[in-house]
């Protein structure tokens, strides 16, 4: 072991992101949730002429995303101003920044509910942040509150700082429920809760008003999922003014390439434009749900976001075998939880999904 590196760090591995590229050739990705839409060449045009005849390679991009702020501001609405917004290189850029204004260097612990988004765990482990882990139940997925209470009451140290929710919850797809919202809202105020809202335009079911009255409340977003620009790393959180300082101070100065910025604006100013595939999206969710729901080798649950998750009835099923043979097929899903996650694409994606399952099952005797 080098001596001057960190000895927690030998515990860990580095994320191994989705590859991209030429190893996914001829094979539908639906394994990450994005948009199966890239954006319509009339944007494309645009982003490149503003490229070509604005963007100063040179120079160093607006460290104050002024512009922006405002932007998401207006977009957001419920009267939440520019000072109540900040942004990171990807939401996962935000969920650091969150750990070091709360937790780091033994101020805090956090907590999450498994299973959900992995980056919330990942992430603290490199800042050495201890993370406890409750269950959900399995009939809806909702958070094991008795746990939570447990937890809360323990007293740990270092005390418990940050809750990481997902609304809808990925893998899961389900929102955040009434009883699990009025035990968050009864939370002391030392109890950061982060409502990560990356499928918001799916769902249609924001808790944004919320930050008026809790300023112990953060939402956070993404660029990369319905507003199609995950190659462009860019996500926002919405917090009281004295929230988002913090995490102003704790950000990179430069942290959102100009070329980012201006495609998030253009986004942006072209919303309607990009959020209109999402009625198919849904429908395609719908149909992608009643189809599997046929088989009896899988539980499905209904979902509130742009995927779908499903468990094998026998849990002897090999998942990760499943998953390959899926892949060979021409289908990319992701394996995790016990569940697969499957992303809705687009139509002719999801019929092809559709064909390799039921090519699988049929060969198979699952
Ligand atoms: C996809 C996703 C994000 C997006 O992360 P970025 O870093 O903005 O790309 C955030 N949270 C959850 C739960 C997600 O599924």
């Amino acid at each position: 072991m080098v001596g001057f590196i960190r000895a927690d760090l030998a515990a860990l591995a580095s994320y191994t992101p989705h590859t991209g590229g030429t190893s996914t050739e001829g094979v539908d990705r639906l394994d990450t949730n994005e948009s199966p839409y890239d954006l319509p060449l009339e944007l494309q045009a645009k982003l490149s002429s503003l490229y070509q005849h604005q963007l100063e390679n040179n120079r160093y991009p607006d460290g104050s995303h002024q512009e922006l702020k405002q932007a998401i501001a207006t977009y957001v609405g419920q009267k939440i101003t520019p000072d109540q917004i900040s942004l990171g290189n990807g939401s996962d850029e935000l969920i650091r920044s969150v750990l070091i204004a709360t937790c780091v260097g033994g101020a805090g612990s956090v907590l999450v509910a498994d299973p959900t988004f992995s980056m919330y765990e990942i992430i603290a482990k490199t800042l050495a942040i201890p993370v406890i882990k409750i269950p959900r139940r399995l009939e809806d997925f909702s958070v094991d509150l008795d746990a939570a209470a447990a937890v809360i009451a323990n007293q740990q140290l270092p005390p418990l700082r940050v809750i990481f929710l997902v609304h809808p919850n990925s893998p899961t797809g389900n929102l955040l429920n009434s009883t699990e919202l009025n035990w968050l809202y009864g939370l002391p105020s030392d109890i950061l809760v982060v409502i990560d809202e990356a499928y918001f335009e799916y769902s249609q079911n924001s808790l944004v008003t919320a930050i008026a009255e809790r300023p112990n409340w953060v939402i956070l977003r993404t660029f990369s999922k319905a507003f199609r620009l995950a190659a462009h790393r860019l996500g926002y959180a919405i917090a009281s003014p004295e929230f988002t300082t913090a995490l102003e101070k704790v950000r990179l100065p430069y942290n959102l390439p100009s070329f980012s910025q201006t495609a998030a604006l253009i986004a942006l100013n072209h919303r309607q434009e990009l959020l209109a595939c999402i009625p198919e999206i849904l429908a395609e969710r719908q149909r992608l749900t009643q189809s599997l729901a046929q088989y009896p080798h899988f539980r499905l649950w209904s979902s509130s976001a742009n995927f779908i998750y499903l468990c094998p009835q026998n849990p002897s099923l090999d998942l990760a075998q499943f998953t390959q043979n899926l892949k060979t097929r021409g289908t990319l899903i992701r394996h995790t939880a016990g569940g697969l996650r499957v992303t809705v694409g687009t139509p002719a994606e999801n019929t092809r999904t559709l064909e390799h399952f039921e090519a699988l099952i049929n060969q198979n005797p699952y």
